[in-house]
């Protein structure tokens, strides 16, 4: 059995019982389904805890989130945004993958877990609805100057694109200036942490000026020419 509320106090993340709760069912009913379908990589019941819960959580260390829209790019098996969500009641959340199995399985859990959320199936870059998000999240989805391309759009001026990235984080930096200057972002902060050992990184992105709607590009562009 795993000692949900130890891992937690480990990196001082502080739920009440409810929430909690609401983790000890989502890691069972993400567990349940991953013997059915790839939802994420296989793993133990506590690396789900600290690779997923509590990664995706980290973002309450750059941010104060309460009723802020968030529009998470890639959610797969809803990281980070469901954990945020599960945190935060008042955000307004909006979950976007292309693959199907995921959005059903997204859809249940929130059932499950009575989350009033949006989920979107398709690619991001297939919709229309630009700069209507106060934050944007992706975390394990692209590299930086692709995703810059992929979310930098549907941030409101003002907003934020936060970006859960790795040790090798600086070589994409470093590539994703010219993406950052033409879609109206700026690096407002990175926050290292590790978890098990792990480096990891959260790039805090400020939307300062407004993006060329014809960002994002068809993917086919996108990958092929990326900014
Ligand atoms: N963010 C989750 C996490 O950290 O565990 C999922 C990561 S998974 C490796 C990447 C996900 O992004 C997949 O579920 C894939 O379907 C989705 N994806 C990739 N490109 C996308 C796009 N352009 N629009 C929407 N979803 C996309």
């Amino acid at each position: 059995m795993v000692e949900a509320d130890k891992i937690f106090q480990e990196y001082n993340v502080k739920l009440s019982p409810k929430q909690l709760q609401n983790f000890q069912s989502y890691a069972r009913i993400l567990e349940e389904w991953n013997k059915k379908m790839n939802l994420t990589a296989p793993q133990s019941t506590e690396s789900i805890y600290r690779k997923h819960f509590v990664d995706s959580l980290m973002m309450d260390r750059v941010m104060e989130l309460n009723t802020q829209s968030l529009l998470d790019v890639g959610s797969g098996a809803g990281f980070p945004a469901l954990p945020l969500k599960i945190l935060h009641l008042g955000l307004r959340v909006t979950v976007v993958d292309s693959t199907k199995k995921r959005i059903r399985f997204l859809e249940h859990i929130a059932k499950e877990l009575q989350l009033d959320m949006h989920a979107v199936h398709g690619r991001i870059e297939e919709h229309d609805q630009k700069e209507d998000f106060d934050i944007v999240t992706a975390r394990a989805v692209a590299s930086l100057n692709i995703l810059c391309e992929l979310c930098l759009p549907f941030v409101k001026v003002g907003g934020y694109f936060i970006a859960y990235k790795g040790k090798n984080f600086q070589k994409e930096l470093d590539e994703s200036a010219h993406a950052l200057d033409l879609l109206g972002g700026k690096i407002k902060d990175i926050y290292r942490y590790s978890i098990d050992d792990t480096d990891r990184v959260l790039i805090m992105i400020e939307k300062t000026a407004s993006t060329p709607y014809k960002y994002p590009r068809k993917f086919s562009q996108v990958k092929k020419t990326p900014l």
